[in-house]
């Protein structure tokens, strides 16, 4: 039998090939070993042990089989990672050493308070520096990602409105850039949602802003709040913020503010300044908590003295005996209760601590003009090969390119994803924000050297130069070397096969 068609032989320059564990189940041996059970009666007099269809696999095949899928993972720790408003940022390895703390890492959430003084006060702690940096005094932990602590977030505005006899306040505005998880928790609360359109600038004007705030006869009347993300998902800082929030306060409306975008701003401006009430942080993006698998999200709320009554419990508060206590809903009886179990994610509080205390303010400080740089160096690096919308202005922590010079040789953002895909890299953000056609918005953060951007910025650079000369043909085929080749993922999406079946 020639060597290329020995059974197997998917194995190519180790890059290994690996099939479900349900099709090696022809091994004759399993991972443990059980006595003969013959004479053992059972007492429900059924047959003690049939077959439930486990694959019959010994220690090492078992290991083999996730070690090799473990390799097809692409992270943080791989190369380059410029997914757009996910802040794909190195996780400091000292955040880890800390959490893995006896003292922090075998704690029990059932333990008495008086057992767990150290993580409470640490929360207290965290808490804290959460205020220092938003300006918004009131905290709660607890939220288990972003998405999640817009939802405590809005539900403090809807708990805040209902309280104080405002229930018929029930349009929130958000930009037509925002979030996908904006409106839709707007939504989820029972608010209905209005969408600002984005000015030439790419940004909110005020003149959109007072047409969508003004709209109905009720003059404002009926606007329980707006959630706007600043700097906004086209990397670009609202300007005109102040004006807008004024306003909108002259309603009576809250201002949640989407707090994924923090990595911009934090030690550089705090969004109580330009009229947040309430915002989430993303402890796993700006305070460089694992994320994209790597663990569990973390997403605080802060808010302001007047809305902190109503958000969520529990806070960790400190007794004049100086002891601290995490809060129930006794404590707060305006609060909406609790949206979590027990604390939250207390390790991602013991990782962003630490990341935040190594840094120290003017540390965090440098964060923000650092990932701002990074972002404006490859702006100005590839503006001349793509096309750099809303005329190429500088940005924040993120640039937003599009597709339309490549489009004209028919090489479409997605194609040219894939292209970084074989050469290495984990593509930008596609296609989001959705103001634009064929958008790529590309996030380096402040951990990348100058080398990783130059060969990245390279790489895009290849790209466009090979879309010019008319070498387009390759692109609608990568990638070429990955394990799974191109995906058809329309197909994926609408016909997906989740089930193994034995043929
Ligand atoms: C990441 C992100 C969110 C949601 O955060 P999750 O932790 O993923 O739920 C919300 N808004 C923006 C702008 C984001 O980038």
């Amino acid at each position: 039998m020639s060597l290329d068609k020995v059974d197997y032989s998917q194995d190519r320059g180790l890059n290994y090939e690996e099939n479900l564990l349900w099709e090696k189940e022809h091994s004759e041996h399993s991972g443990v070993d059980f006595p003969d059970l013959k004479d053992t009666p059972t007492r429900t007099g059924m047959d003690m042990r049939d077959d439930i269809g486990l694959p019959q696999l010994s220690e090492p095949q078992v290991v083999r089989h996730f070690v090799r899928m473990s390799t097809w993972n692409y992270s943080i720790d791989h190369g380059f990672f410029p997914l757009g408003s996910c802040t794909m940022k190195h996780n400091p390895r000292l955040n880890e050493k800390v959490a893995r703390m006896k003292g922090f890492a075998h704690i029990h959430p059932m333990q008495p308070a008086s057992t767990a003084q150290g993580a409470l006060e640490l929360m207290h702690e965290l808490q804290n520096w959460l205020a220092e940096l938003t300006g918004l005094p009131g905290v709660c932990l607890a939220p288990a990602a972003g998405a999640h602590g817009e939802l405590a977030g809005m539900m403090t505005i809807k708990r805040a409105h209902e309280q104080q006899g405002n229930a018929h306040k029930k349009i929130i505005l958000a930009p037509d850039s925002s979030h996908g998880t904006n409106p839709a928790t707007a939504v989820m609360c029972g608010f209905e949602v209005r969408s600002i359109p984005t000015a030439e600038t790419g940004r909110l004007s005020v003149e959109a802003f007072k047409e969508a705030l003004y709209r109905t006869d009720e003059k404002g009347a009926d606007i329980a709040g707006m959630m706007v993300t600043n700097p906004n998902t086209c990397g670009l800082f609202e300007t005109d913020i102040l004006e807008i929030s004024e306003l909108l306060h002259a309603v009576g409306g809250y201002f949640y503010c989407d707090g994924a975008n923090f990595n911009a701003i934090v030690g550089k401006a705090r969004p109580a300044d330009f009229g947040a009430d309430v915002m989430h942080i993303n402890l796993h993006k700006t305070f460089s908590t694992p994320h994209g698998g790597g663990g569990p999200g973390s997403g605080p709320i802060c808010c302001t003295e007047e809305l902190a009554q109503y958000m969520p419990v529990p806070t960790v508060i400190k007794g004049d005996d100086g002891l601290y206590t995490l809060e129930n809903e006794t404590d707060r009886p305006e609060t909406l209760g609790k949206l979590k179990a027990f604390q939250g994610q207390f390790g991602m509080f013991v990782r962003a601590l630490s990341y935040m205390m190594s840094h120290g303010a003017d540390g965090l400080r440098q964060v923000s003009e650092d990932a701002v740089l990074n972002a404006n160096y490859i702006l100005s690096q590839l503006s001349d090969d793509f096309h750099a919308p809303y005329g190429g202005q500088p940005c924040m922590h993120e640039c937003l390119l599009t597709d339309k010079k490549q489009k004209e040789h028919g090489v479409s953002t997605l194609d040219m994803a894939k292209a970084l895909v074989e050469y290495g890299y984990h593509p930008m953000t596609v296609y989001f924000p959705l103001v634009l056609a064929g958008t790529m918005l590309i996030e380096p953060t402040e951990t990348e050297s100058k080398d990783a951007i130059d060969r990245f910025i390279a790489t895009m650079k290849g790209i466009a130069n090979d879309v010019r000369e008319g070498d387009t043909e390759k692109f609608h085929s990568y990638p070429i070397s990955t394990p799974r080749k191109r995906l058809d993922e329309v197909k994926a999406a609408r016909n997906p096969i989740l089930r193994w079946k034995k043929d």
